[in-house]
């Protein structure tokens, strides 16, 4: 099954990703995390891309091919995966099902994830995530047990670049120039869709989410 998690930065991809990851048991391809992955590693895409991702402007999409055509490649991968941050332009959603459709794939359903601008900048201002293990926080509605450390592993919490005020007002913008238009697209394609806002608590969505999810035979 290959689901398509869809809208703004801090919406909630991550979080739904990863629940929705948890119910299917298929991976999450974040393009974000790959690519920052990347940088830290210095590999040669961290280097290709790394101006991009820190000024929260959009990888060009011949790299973003690459990237989602390797990990689609992989032996996890082989029964599905939740896409969380791509496809973010029309291109790459056109891509996306050339690359599936190589597989004899398709898209099954697209989860619009929905919460307007000024939760999100609330939201992402306080967001720390853990550079080592990858958990994420929030210091307001979910803050770590111990000062600003990772509660599973320990590590001292870092703010993402590209979480600063002036980048995620930034991003917004490059999202409802560039991504936004690609909701147009998505609904008048064959295929499940759903829309969640997460302007709620994590428990809230995640009740709504696996409600309908069942509504569609997707779980039981
Ligand atoms: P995210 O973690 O999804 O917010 O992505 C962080 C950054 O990675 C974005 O601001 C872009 O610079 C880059 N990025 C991630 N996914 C894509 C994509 N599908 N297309 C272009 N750039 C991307």
């Amino acid at each position: 099954m290959y689901i398509v998690l869809f809208g703004p930065p801090g919406a909630g991809k991550g979080t739904y990703g990863r629940k929705l990851s948890q119910w299917l048991g298929i991976p999450v391809v974040a393009t974000g995390d790959m690519l920052r992955a990347a940088i830290e590693e210095g590999t040669q895409l961290g280097e290709r891309v790394k101006k991009y991702v820190y000024a929260g402007e959009l990888v060009p999409d011949e790299i973003m091919r690459e990237v989602v055509k390797q990990a689609l490649d992989s032996e996890t991968a082989k029964n599905g995966v939740i896409f969380d941050g791509f496809p973010r332009t029309l291109q790459q959603a056109k891509m996306l099902e050339e690359l599936l459709s190589e597989k004899g794939a398709h898209i099954d359903l697209i989860i619009e994830l929905d919460a307007s601008d000024d939760v999100i900048i609330e939201r992402l201002s306080s967001r720390r995530v853990c550079p080592k293990c990858g958990a994420v926080y929030n210091l307001r509605t979910n803050p770590p047990k111990d000062d600003s450390k990772c509660d599973v592993c320990g590590t001292p919490l870092v703010q993402r670049d590209d979480d600063k005020p002036e980048t995620i007002k930034f991003r917004l913008d490059v999202y409802h120039k560039q991504t936004a238009p690609l909701l147009e697209y998505f609904r008048q394609q064959p295929v499940d869709y759903l829309v969640l806002n997460t302007e709620g608590t994590i428990e809230e969505g995640e009740k709504k989410l696996r409600e309908e999810l069942v509504n569609l035979g997707i779980l039981r």
